[in-house]
């Protein structure tokens, strides 16, 4: 696949010029851009992110225009821009350098990376750091005006700080730093695959819903999200809801530290992913389907915007049914599935009390059926293949194939497709790692293994791989692994409920200091607690990481 120059593909988002303060008339054309009609209340947070990137901020007077112009008010305005990370009503110097701070990043030297840039932040360059940006295969990475630059080196940083320096526009800066490689290292059924778009829709929709959808069911195929609910079953729960409207959202978010396999999966099997919407759309009735893409690629929002476009020129969408692309911005919660639909909404994203679930009641109170990129991918694979192929993959309990995206203390981090039932150990033999001693599953909110057990199969009956696999070698602490994950949830806890808002800040400052018997013991139940009580699955899962250290060492 081809990006070109990212920042110079992105007209809408990339901040070409120095920031010039508030043009309201800009704003008016940019937005017209970016809708192609009349805008509304619920496209109020895609137009914060477009004033957001084209004037580097959102100061007062433009919170004024937008709160008009969507009939909403100032404190609407405001509430979203406190929520989103990527929002700011100050505005930023001309470059704003975001550095991921995930431990393998961390783990790579990020911080003397930083280090080195430290005397360019002044007058016109900002430095920050952001949760992990879905690099982590390649990086040291960071976001430069919300595009990456990866494989970050000592070297690279000195030719970064220079462009600075002179204040060459990031159009001019060399393609090459902007580069993000698919690193498919391994390639099973999906990988494999090359859909034609137009004999897809030929065959595939002149089936009926119904036949389609049994044949879901049959194949076995569980929701790639992580929570492994039967996609079949729920597409059927959806077109059995009676409603007005129906839709379709495929939740780019994949905001867990350490995952990036969407990314991939996107970047070279787009066609794959309309082709799995479309067949949604048709299976329950859908006229508009959402993708919900991490503010984090922001590089491929014009890329998937032109396969759209093709789509929609060939007329291979479903007929009268169209996509849309909207954007996060830097909100981990959004990954959660109610908190998206509300994003999508133009609201905070705030989880909802489920039930209802979305099949029933989701984006604007409609059935929806919301899914991830490798599912609706999986899901066209069966359109095409047939539900027994599927299911003669993997185990009896975990059908198919799984994407996972392979982090950490190895010599080969990338891609890699696996059928249900490899074990870690053929993992990892795959990836090149040695001196294996810990294994993160799922990234942060999923389970730590130690190399004892590493025998154990990748499949929901047994150890759950979610997106993402981070290595860890003998020379890294679980003590600083811990850490970095209880700050992660702790900042992105969206402050809805006590035990996870408090709880987590408790929680990573006391982490952050030695702890006798006593305190360890507290600390343990405070994380129990959190994971308890908490109202949705950032908070049920943000005690693990202090868990899994701290049992270890009461042992
Ligand atoms: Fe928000 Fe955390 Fe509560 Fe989830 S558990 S609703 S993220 S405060």
């Amino acid at each position: 696949m081809s990006l070109n120059h990212p920042v110079t593909a992105d007209a809408l988002f990339a901040r070409a010029n120095p920031h010039t303060g508030w043009d309201q008339a800009l704003a008016q054309r940019l937005l017209q851009q970016r809708f192609g009609r009349p805008w509304q209340r619920e496209d109020l947070l895609q137009a914060l992110i477009v004033v957001q990137h084209h004037f580097g901020g959102i100061a007062p007077a433009a919170q004024r225009w937008l709160a008009r112009q969507t009939g909403t008010d100032m404190a609407t305005v405001q509430a979203l821009i406190d929520f989103y990370h990527f929002l700011d009503s100050e505005a930023d110097p001309q470059l704003h350098l975001r550095f991921s701070s995930n431990i393998i990043e961390q783990h790579q030297g990020l911080a003397a990376l930083m280090h080195q840039c430290q005397s360019e932040a002044s007058g016109h360059v900002r430095l920050s750091t952001t949760a992990c940006i879905g690099l982590s295969d390649q990086g040291p990475a960071a976001l430069i005006n919300g595009f990456p630059l990866t494989r970050l080196t000592p070297h690279r940083i000195d030719s970064i700080v220079h462009h600075l320096r002179q204040g060459i526009p990031l159009q001019d800066w060399p393609a090459n730093w902007f580069m993000v490689d698919s690193q498919i290292q391994l390639r099973g059924p999906l990988l494999s695959w090359q859909v034609r778009p137009d004999a897809f829709l030929g065959t595939v929709l002149q089936q009926a819903p119904r036949q389609l959808m049994n044949a879901l069911i049959a194949s076995g195929l569980r929701g790639r999200g992580g929570a492994g609910f039967p996609t079949g079953i729920k597409w059927q729960h959806c077109a059995d809801t009676p409603a007005a409207e129906r839709y379709v959202v495929c939740n780019a978010d994949e905001g867990e530290p350490g995952t990036f396999k969407d990314r991939v999966l996107m970047q070279e099997h787009a066609d794959a992913l309309l082709c799995g919407m479309t067949l949604c759309a048709h299976a329950i009735g859908a006229r508009k389907g959402i993708i919900y893409l991490r503010g984090e690629y922001l590089f491929l929002y014009a890329y998937l915007q032109a396969h759209l476009q093709r789509w929609r020129q060939h007329h291979w969408l479903h007929p009268g049914f169209d996509i849309e692309i909207h954007l996060g911005a830097g909100a981990y919660v959004c990954g959660e599935e109610t908190a998206l639909l509300e994003s999508v909404e133009g609201k905070r994203g705030i989880p909802r009390i489920k039930p209802p679930f979305p099949v029933n009641e989701g984006l604007h109170r409609m059935p929806t059926v919301v899914n991830n990129v490798e599912t609706f991918i999986a899901a066209a694979w069966i359109a095409v293949h047939g539900a027994d192929a599927f299911r003669q993959l993997g185990t009896a309990d975990s059908a198919g194939s799984h994407v996972h995206s392979v982090s950490g203390d190895c010599d080969r981090p990338g891609i890699y497709e696996c059928t249900f039932g490899i074990s870690v150990d053929e993992l990892l033999q795959h990836c090149g790692a040695q001196d294996t001693t810990w294994v993160q599953l799922g990234g942060p909110s999923g389970t730590l293994i130690d190399h004892s057990q590493c025998h154990l199969p990748l499949a929901y009956e047994s150890v759950s791989p979610g997106g993402s696999i981070m290595i860890f070698d003998s020379s890294r602490s679980l003590q600083d692994i811990a850490r970095n994950f209880t700050a992660f949830f702790a900042h992105e806890s969206c402050g809805f409920c006590t035990p996870c808002r408090a709880g987590t800040q408790v929680l990573q400052r006391e982490l952050s200091h030695p702890l006798d018997a006593r305190k360890r013991i507290a600390m343990m139940e405070l994380a129990h607690t959190i994971n308890d009580t908490s109202h949705c699955g950032l908070g049920q899962t943000a005690g693990r990481p202090a868990l899994a250290w701290l049992q270890r060492e009461s042992c």
